[in-house]
């Protein structure tokens, strides 16, 4: 069968593939996003907190570190210049405990290390005066800590790939991606052959999947997929806080996340998580009403007030991991040929949070490692 050519196919048309492809567009490449479902953005990149992360906890010098914090001024930039709705509406972490407010200094100067130079630790009164609902024994003001529409961003970002020539192909799961000559030929699931020079592998959940099937991509190179699900619970009627709220972490924990904590999206409406749950199955989606018990308890701790009965069950998004629940948090696996040996082609493997902040700042990334 003789296969259509183009420059880029960028499998998966969530945030990051979207922004990938974007960057390679407006780079003069021709740009073929293939996305298996049938809209863009169905997967991790709509079940997610909507929060632009100010770049705090991540290891220095990670890629989380640094995309997260480069990523976040180029969201801004880019959601004001487009008209993407967000709001720089700050976060506060919360200690309750001994343990917990030993660590604020800790997270200050972790995020220092990142280049995050904003954080200012408060008293009891001073977080209270914010946030009067607030229960806490001292906490970290994060000023540049935000939230965006997720969803209004992903339309921008397929607007201007295609408004630079490129295309998002729906319904267009890839099945294997094998070398042919100078090219990779990728075959999609319904029968569809493509030759390509680049191939960028965004499919988030299945991303470990796809780079398994690209032949003559050592197996040592591609970790194990964990899924570590997150619940969320919705609160009815108006939120107590204007602001962000996450618990510190523990000191002595080891956290697959970032503690149940408070959000809000641009509506105003409040939602508490999400928690962890290792799952097996990437599509179990489903919340469990009964693990809304253990929110109750959680969130008390910084909202004494939560009435009773005040949590709905609301979403699930999964976090694409490539560590297990006892093992470190792994960072950004970003493989291009350096890493591998295979030219065109580049694999991101545990785009988990922050991921949505990062999009921008991974799509410039990538289209760097692809021309070096
Ligand atoms: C609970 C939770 C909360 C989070 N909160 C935040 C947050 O507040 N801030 C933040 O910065 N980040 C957050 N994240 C992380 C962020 O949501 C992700 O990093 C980001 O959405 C990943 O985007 P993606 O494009 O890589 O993946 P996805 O959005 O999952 O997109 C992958 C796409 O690939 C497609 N696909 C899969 N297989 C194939 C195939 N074979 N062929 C073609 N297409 C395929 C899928 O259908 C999907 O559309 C959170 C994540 C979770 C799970």
């Amino acid at each position: 069968m003789s296969a259509e050519r183009v420059d880029c196919v960028v499998i998966g048309a969530g945030v990051v593939g979207l922004a990938v492809a974007r960057a390679l567009a407006l780079a003069g490449r021709e740009v073929l996003v293939l996305e298996r479902e049938a809209a863009i953005g169905t997967g991790t990149s709509s079940r997610n907190s909507e929060v632009i992360h100010a770049g705090i906890y991540y290891p220095a010098g990670s890629l989380k570190a640094r995309l997260c914090v480069r990523g976040k001024a180029m969201l801004y930039a880019y959601a004001q210049e487009r008209g993407v709705a967000h709001q720089r509406c700050g976060k506060l972490i919360v200690a309750n405990t001994a343990s917990q407010l030993g660590a604020l200094p800790g997270i200050v100067a972790r995020a220092a290390a990142n280049g995050v130079d904003d954080l200012v630790l408060i008293g009891a009164d001073a977080a209270r005066a914010m946030e009067p609902a607030l229960a806490c024994l001292g906490a970290v003001w994060s000023p540049s800590t935000g939230i965006v529409d997720s969803h209004a961003l992903m339309l921008a970002l397929q607007g201007d790939l295609e408004h630079a020539g490129g295309l998002v192909a729906l319904h267009s799961g890839v099945r294997t991606i094998a070398r042919d000559g100078e090219q990779w030929r990728v075959l999609a699931e319904d029968g569809t052959e493509l030759l390509a020079d680049t191939v960028v592998n965004a499919a988030g959940l299945a991303a470990c999947d796809v780079a398994r099937s690209v032949d003559g991509l050592p197996a040592n190179l591609v970790p194990r997929a964990r899924y570590a699900k997150g619940n969320y619970f919705t609160l009815a009627g108006r939120s107590p806080f204007a602001r962000l709220i996450y618990p510190a972490p523990e000191p002595d924990k080891h956290l697959a996340g970032l503690g149940v904590h408070l959000t809000i999206d641009l509506g105003g409406q409040a939602k508490f998580g999400p928690d962890v749950q290792w799952v097996d199955d990437p599509t179990d989606l489903q919340v469990d009403p009964a693990r809304g018990e253990a929110f109750y308890a959680e969130v008390r701790r910084y909202w004494p007030a939560l009435p009773d009965g005040a949590l709905q069950p609301g979403y699930a998004g999964i976090r694409p991991k490539i560590n297990g629940p006892d093992e470190p948090a792994a960072d950004f696996l970003i493989q291009g040929p350096a890493a591998h040996g295979l030219p065109g082609l580049v694999n991101l493997l545990g785009i988990e949070s922050p991921g949505l902040t990062s999009c921008l700042a991974i799509g410039e990334h990538v289209a760097a490692v692809l021309t070096s």
